[in-house]
This record gives structure tokens, sequence and C-alpha cells, in this order.
């Protein structure tokens, strides 16, 4: 659906996209996470054809978005983090103007409108005046005026922020909804708690530049399988060792006092294979465990500007999986 290749941004010299290359396959529900400043908005500005960018490519289902702005257009539902003023403008007038700038006009301008604001939940506030809406509901509007044209790619940017932990969970279901029926949806944040657990995929950018990307499933499968296995080992240590050092999942082994510590490429069902394997060859195991992969914490690491070698050793592991 969404292909970014090595896209840079320079405001007068300062790169706020340096090199930033994405990927979004069809039906994703996809969370853009990044601290702020580091180029998120940039990047939806872009995508969605408001913005120019110094180099790079951008292909929005099949088509060349840089090249073809009006095709662009009519892939594209934009939902900014700002909303504007609309003094006197009721919520059903409000929809059928966007409907108008989409050449949607007359009754089927109000059948959709109609529809979507039934969609996001405000149906019953087609009277309303829009700037006396909360700022959920006006979150919910700008949701449903990003639809009215049937885009296939949804971009929203931040649309947590300043929602309560009510409206924020039924927005979610909304989103959850519009995915479940077909639409690819890009959500960006600057707070991966609010996208690991909605998200069906994740990048994360930092400084202009993606430094992880994947299916949540498998980044988090390749977290926890980085952690080492720690067997605690009460007899028969020799018995344990030599089942170890022939195991074709184990990478490396350490030893300290009566645990050893094991690099196990190897999932949660393989780790409890092995765990039977250990019992099965006489070995008295005390203690079996493995870190759980923590997601966050690898988002920490990576976007901490201080610690300039978990950079560096991302990239190493990115060669081997990490
Ligand atoms: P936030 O979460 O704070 O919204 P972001 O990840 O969306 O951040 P951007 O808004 O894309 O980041 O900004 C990236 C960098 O570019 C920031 O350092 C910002 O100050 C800078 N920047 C953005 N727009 C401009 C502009 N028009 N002129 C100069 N610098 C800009």
């Amino acid at each position: 659906m969404l292909r970014i290749r090595n896209l840079r941004k320079i405001y007068g010299n300062y790169h706020a996209l340096d090199g930033l290359d994405m990927d979004i396959h069809d039906g994703a529900l996809y969370g853009f996470v990044g601290p702020n400043g580091a180029g998120k908005t940039t990047t939806l500005k872009i995508i969605s054809g408001l913005l120019l960018p110094d180099e790079g490519s951008v292909e929005v289902d099949g088509i060349d978005a840089l090249r073809e702005p009006a095709l662009l257009k009519e892939k594209i539902g934009y939902v900014p983090d700002y909303f504007g003023v609309y003094d006197n403008l009721k919520v059903s007038e409000y929809m059928e103007f966007f409907a108008s700038c989409y050449g949607i006009e007359g009754l089927k301008a109000r059948k959709r409108s109609q529809t979507l604001l039934e969609q996001v939940g405000l149906g019953d506030k087609q009277d309303f005046f829009v700037d006396g809406l909360s700022w959920g509901m006006k979150q919910r509007l700008c949701l449903a005026r990003a639809l009215l044209h049937e885009p296939v790619l949804l971009l929203m940017d931040e649309p947590s922020a300043g929602l309560d932990p009510r409206t924020r969970l039924e927005f979610r279901e909304t989103l959850r909804e519009l995915n479940s029926q077909g639409m690819t949806i890009l959500l960006s944040s600057h707070l991966l708690a609010d996208l690991a657990e909605l998200c069906t995929d994740v990048g994360i950018v930092d400084a202009g530049r993606m430094l992880l990307e994947g299916s949540v499933e498998g980044i988090t499968e390749k977290i926890h399988t980085s952690k080492p296995v720690i067997i605690s080992v009460y007899k028969n240590m020799e018995a344990a060792m030599a089942l170890l050092k022939e195991h074709p999942l184990v990478r490396a082994i350490s030893v300290k006092n009566r645990d050893i510590m094991v690099q196990f490429a190897g999932s949660e069902r393989q780790e409890s294979g092995l765990l039977a394997e250990l019992i099965q060859a006489g070995v008295q195991v005390r203690g079996f465990v493995r870190e759980p992969g923590n997601l966050e914490a690898v988002f920490m690491q990576l976007t901490n500007h201080e610690e300039e070698r978990v950079v560096l050793s991302y990239e190493y592991d990115r060669e081997s999986g990490l």
C-alpha cells in the first residue's frame, strides 16, 4: 500500500528527514512511533501531498505520489493533529462542505455524511455546532470528514493526544472496526504503549530515520529470542552441558555457579521442549526462565540519544535478526 524510499526533508540546514524508508502492506494497522521532533508529521504531510520532500520516492497503492498529486488525493484520508475553527457551522454542514470539495453533492453528500457520522458515533450530533463539540468529538468528526471520498489509506497524526482514557478506548474500537473492514491505517504517536496493543505493525523513527520496522508479533518474537534462557541446575550439570552443547537451537552458553545462561534461538514452544529434554536426560532443573520480550524497552533504548552505542548495537543486531 505504501512504499517510501530514502525520504529527505531539510528545513534550512536542519535534516528533519534523513533517508527514511517505510513499508506498509495492504490492510495493516501501522503505528508510526518516535519521540517529539522525530519527523512523523513531516512524513505524514509528504505522504498526503501537503509538503514536497527534497529527495526520495513515495508510492501509494501503486501510484507515484510525488508525480501524481491528483490521483494521490483520491487515495488518502488525512487527519492532522490540529483542528481548525469553524464558527457557526453545524456538524452536517461541515461534512457537506467537505463532501462538495470532493465533488460529492446533494442527496449523495447527505447520505454519505450521515452514514459516516453514525459510523464514528456522532449520528445524533448532526445539528450541533462544530465549535461546541468536545475535543474527542472533534477528533471523530475529523475522521468522518477524512473518509468522505472513500480513501484506501487513512493517515492520522497523534490521534490519541488530548483524549481521556474512555474516549481513547472508544476511538480505538472505531479504528479497529475500520481496519477490519479492509482500510489500511497509519497512526502516529510519540508513545509506543499507545499503539503496540492496537497495531498489527510498527515503525520506530528517530532523527528522521526508520530504526526498526515490522509486525508487532515478529518484532516481539525477535526481542524474546534475543534474551538468554537461564537454567538453574540442582544436580547433574554434566548431563545438562552435554545436551546443550549438542542442541541445534543453542547459540551460546555461559555458566555461573549452577546457573547456565543459554542463547536459545527457539520459540516459547521450543523452550518447553528444551526443558522436557533436560529432565529426560536426568538433569534436576531448579529453575528455567526467559525474561519476556519488551517492545517498550527496545523503543526506549533505540530512541535514547545519549546512548549512541545502543543504536550501534541495533545495527549489529539487524544482521543477526535482532
Ligand atoms: P511531534 O511529535 O513533536 O509532532 P514529529 O515527529 O511530528 O514531532 P516533525 O513535526 O515532523 O516531528 O518535525 C521534525 C523536525 O523538523 C523538528 O525538529 C521540527 O522542529 C522541525 N520542523 C518541522 N517543521 C518545520 C518548519 N516548517 N521549519 C523548520 N523546522 C521544522
